[in-house]
């Protein structure tokens, strides 16, 4: 079977044995790391790929930031005043190195992929140890390795992304977790820094994916997201598996309850892959479907590929194949050239679509990008003016469609209990509904069904059926 771009096994043999060298050095002393980890769930990953191979170092965690270490920033650079916040947090901590010189700083993640920022970070910190890029994730050890031994180290390359298989994973959940499917971005939305800081697609070959979920489930993982850019677009084994295929696959492995997956371009979603969500009974009734703006004009600029009419169209056809379905979404207000009119047309497609949750922004340029170069950029008065009215307007459809599910049934994966003041166990349907219900921490892990009793605009509430 082909399998493409993997990281030669010598290249992993060389962190595997830095990793060796420190081990007991490192454990004897007691050393510990932090890592502070920013943007979406794909760098939340990586920082617990960071955090497997910190372990395999000798480091323990450590609960409190200025006790560590080690501390390391996973950066983003998707977020807006992402660069203002990473470079105040990184200065406030010169004061910390100069009390405790041992002190470890290190900065890594797709902000230090871009290098021009790398660098600059780099020369305006002396004391941070250790910068380097996303490419590199798995050659941490032997980074650390050699800033340990007092080599100020920066290594941020080029070299379009490979992939690593086999890095240790510490995973902050015990029930649900993520699986990277994919990594990198071939669509270039105007507006987005993805592609250029996480490199060209690559998708891994299913027979890894599935042995890491195989393994999961021995370990315990009821409940699995599959990650990628865009899902939608995995082509593994060279070009043979389809992501509705994987999917299919996945949904045999025993012990695993549901299947998730995040994110899906709709210019790449397939009838093939709603076929096989409606036929695989654990994959779960939700999609992250992300819109962007309801307006032709804009979505062009943008460079989504589809059109809203070909949105609402995959809305109808999900809605119609898949049961109770339940679609979130992501929206930008303000892109550059954005009027009135292109603004009207996002509401009037957020009322049609009737999303179960919208997570919004006001466009913000990100250097590099083709938009951040058009003329007709929006006043930020404008943008957060269109912001509030367009949250109004989601905040009013939903707390209507919540009330639909009054009365209703379904299956909760407990994730948490608030002991507050009445014990309440909490965990999402699988339509990714959050619902609260009398319980304690003896119910985590498990799968109850419930009763819907009451709703609100957010959250639902509900009692546990026997
Ligand atoms: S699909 Fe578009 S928005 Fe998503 S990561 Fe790729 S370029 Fe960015």
């Amino acid at each position: 079977m082909q399998r493409h771009n993997l990281v030669p096994q010598e290249e992993l043999l060389k962190s595997t044995q830095a990793a060796k060298r420190l081990h007991d050095d490192i454990l004897s002393r007691g050393l510990t790391f932090y890592i502070e980890s920013y943007g979406c769930q794909m760098n939340d990953h990586d920082a617990e790929k960071l955090a497997g191979m910190l372990q395999s170092c000798g480091y323990q965690k450590a609960t409190e930031k200025f006790e560590a270490d080690l501390i390391l920033f996973n950066t983003c650079c998707v977020r807006e005043h992402a660069e203002l916040r990473v470079f105040g947090n990184i200065g406030a901590l010169k004061k910390l190195k100069d009390e405790k010189p041992q002190l470890m700083i290190g900065v890594c993640g797709c902000m230090m992929q871009q290098e021009d920022v790398a660098q600059k970070l780099f020369k305006r910190f002396p004391f941070v140890d250790l910068v380097f890029g996303t490419h590199e994730l798995y050659r941490f050890p032997v980074l650390l390795e050699a800033a340990l031994n007092g080599e100020r180290t920066f290594s941020v390359t080029q070299i379009d992304g490979e992939i690593a298989e086999g890095l240790p994973v510490e995973r902050n959940g015990r029930f649900q977790t993520n699986v990277t499917i994919m990594y990198g971005c071939d669509n270039f939305c105007s507006y987005c820094i993805v592609p250029y800081v996480r490199g060209r697609e690559r998708s891994r070959a299913s027979s890894d994916i599935l042995g890491e979920i195989e393994s999961l489930a021995q370990a315990g993982f009821k409940e699995i997201t599959l990650l990628g850019q865009n899902v939608n677009s995995y082509r593994g084994d060279g070009g043979e598996t389809s992501f509705a295929k994987l999917l299919c696959m996945a949904n045999e492995v025993k012990g695993i309850e549901r299947l998730r997956f995040m994110t899906s371009h709709p210019k790449d979603l397939s009838m093939e892959l709603i076929h096989a969500m409606a036929e695989c009974s654990k994959v779960c009734s939700h999609i992250h479907l992300p819109v962007q703006s309801g307006s032709d004009r804009i979505l062009k600029r943008m460079n989504r590929g589809y059109t809203r009419e070909k949105y609402l169209g995959l809305v109808n056809t999900l809605r119609e194949n898949i049961k109770g379905i339940e679609l979130t979404t992501d929206i930008i207000v303000g892109f550059p050239g954005e009027t009135e009119e292109d603004f009207s047309d996002t509401l009037s497609l957020v009322r049609e679509a009737n999303f179960s949750a919208a997570y919004t922004f006001m466009y913000s340029p990100r250097n590099g990008t083709s938009a951040a170069r058009m003329e007709e950029q929006i006043d930020k008065v404008v943008k957060k003016e269109r912001l509030a009215r367009l949250n109004e307007l989601q905040a009013e459809l939903l707390k209507k469609s919540n009330e639909k599910f009054l009365c209703m049934e379904g299956t909760v994966l407990v994730e948490g209990c608030d002991t507050r003041a009445v014990p309440m166990a909490y965990g999402k349907l699988e339509n990714f509904k959050m619902v609260y219900f009398p319980g304690d921490e003896t119910l985590l892990g498990q799968l109850k069904r419930v009763r819907i009793t009451k709703t609100q605009s957010n959250s639902l509430f509900g009692e546990a059926l026997e």
